[in-house]
């Protein structure tokens, strides 16, 4: 489970709701954090899922950590792995890969 800045960016992200299981389709899914590149985004409800990245809380104003996404696919290249063509490690999926590079 990763931190968030306050409580309020904490239940939009964990908003879970009933009648869509994809925040890209709920109306009620305001931001979209991505735990693998630990990369905020607000979703743009046009059907699809694009979503905009943020560098700062819109509710406490805090600066939101450093994106790793150029950092995983720099870690999957120094262990051989090609995420395009190649199976992704489970650890890869959700921010896993973090912890353990903390602990080397
Ligand atoms: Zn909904
Ligand atoms: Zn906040």
């Amino acid at each position: 489970m990763t931190n968030h800045c306050c409580e309020a960016m904490t239940s939009r992200v964990n908003v879970r709701c009933d009648q869509h299981a994809d925040p890209f389709a709920c109306p009620d899914a305001l931001v979209d954090f991505s735990a693998k590149f630990q990369e905020y985004g607000l979703i743009i409800h046009d059907g699809g899922t694009s979503s905009i990245t943020i560098d700062f809380c819109p509710w406490c104003g805090r600066r939101l950590p450093e994106p790793q996404r150029d950092r995983w696919f720099d870690e999957l290249e120094r262990r051989g792995i090609d995420p395009w063509e190649d199976e992704v490690p489970a650890e890869f999926q959700d921010d896993r890969w973090l912890a353990s590079l903390r602990q080397e």
